[in-house]
């Protein structure tokens, strides 16, 4: 008999699933890779900013280690955010904030709230150190705040809240949020994943940072891979009170972000117009791809974010049937059968050329 390493909760972890890579479905199908249209994984089509490409090439010495506290960086978020340096934490991306937080605060046994349909990461990272999932069912495929409250039991240590949701972009304007926080129970942190939030429009905009002085249980987790496009680079933050930023400090690794992540997150922090374009862009190819939608009488949820979730079927093979025609023609969407949506697809808006050819392709798949 073979023998079995690690704990039981480790073996049952079912790893992440990402967007498939241009290289593999062009080796897979045997497809040229300039042709191919990948619109799975919620990334910047514009690429990354000039100024980060900038800010990159004038990294000094790779040879040296980056600055392990990140200096300037937590310095060009002060000055963005008002907000002092021992308040930040810097991550390898934010899926690294979400990490962080489940190994501060979960010891094996203890419980984690979170939605069904939110994003995969919350699952692994509790699976990862024991913790036990509570998952509360969505309403409308959105958070059902009151019912994640009545979920809490008294080992309920963390409660993961994504604003807007990923997969589904569903959105929670800020008083609802800040009135599930007023009634969160104090020792229970709260993540507050915000990894899209440069892509709300100004009325839906409120101020989670300012929230962080009167929450100490509050960590709010901000990505760099979505309006600023760096998500090749691995960069994202925290912000909470000194008491949890202090403990996600002790448990981070040394030097969890490299010298050009940093300096490419300082250049594209204060791109103002790069973040404009991305968000004008966005919000141009939501409008392209839900007219097409309604036009082919598709259900999909309205969305907050850079991607939406839209039902390509009525029977559970659908959303890898469709996935698999939309392949064949070089088109590349996200399943999303693993988050128990097998009947929908998950489409990054992309450039107004990409989703014109995601938009034929899919007419195709469905003829
Ligand atoms: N949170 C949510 C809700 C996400 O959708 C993602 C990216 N898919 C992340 C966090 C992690 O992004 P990153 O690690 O690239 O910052």
């Amino acid at each position: 008999m073979s023998i079995q390493f690690g704990p039981d909760y480790i073996r049952a972890i079912a790893p992440y699933q990402g967007g498939k890579p241009i290289s593999e479905v062009a080796r897979e199908f045997g497809l040229d890779e300039a042709k191919i249209v990948k619109l799975a994984s919620n990334e910047n089509p514009l690429g990354m900013p000039e100024s980060a490409r900038k800010a990159m090439a004038d990294v000094a010495d790779a040879g040296r280690y980056p600055d392990g506290n990140g200096f300037e960086l937590k310095a060009a978020l002060t000055a963005k955010y008002g907000v002092p340096a021992d308040c930040i934490t810097l991550g390898n991306g934010s899926n690294d904030i979400l990490e962080l937080a489940a190994h501060a605060f979960v010891q094996p046994g203890q419980s984690v709230v979170y939605a069904q349909y939110s994003f995969a990461v919350y699952p692994l990272a509790t699976q990862a150190v024991g913790g036990r999932s509570l998952v509360v069912a969505a309403k409308d495929f959105g958070h059902d705040l009151d019912a994640m409250l009545d979920a809490i039991e008294d080992d309920t240590r963390l409660v993961f809240v994504a604003n807007p949701n990923n997969p589904t972009g569903t959105f929670i304007p800020g008083e609802e949020i800040e009135a599930f926080l007023r009634r969160v129970p104090p020792e229970v942190v709260v993540v507050l994943d915000e990894a899209y939030t440069e892509f709300l429009s100004p009325r839906q905009q409120y101020d989670s940072i300012g929230w962080i002085h009167r929450y100490p249980n509050l960590l709010v987790s901000r990505s760099m891979s979505k309006v600023y496009g760096l998500a090749g680079l691995r960069i994202g933050y925290g912000i909470a009170q000194p008491g949890i930023t202090d403990l996600l400090n002790r448990i981070r690794q040394p030097f969890n972000v490299n010298s050009f992540a940093q300096a490419a997150a300082i250049a594209a922090l204060a791109d103002d117009d790069f973040v404009a374009r991305s968000a004008k862009m966005n919000a141009d190819g939501y409008r392209q791809l839900t007219q097409a939608f309604d036009e082919l009488k598709l259900q999909y949820v309205p969305s907050s974010g850079n991607f939406v979730l839209v039902k390509v079927g009525d029977d559970d093979g659908a959303g890898a049937r469709i996935n698999l025609a939309l392949l064949k023609q070089g088109i590349i969407v996200r399943p999303v059968g693993n988050y128990g949506l097998p009947q929908w697809l998950r489409i990054t808006i992309g450039l107004e050329h990409e989703n014109t050819q995601f938009i034929a392709a899919l007419k195709n798949a469905l003829a």
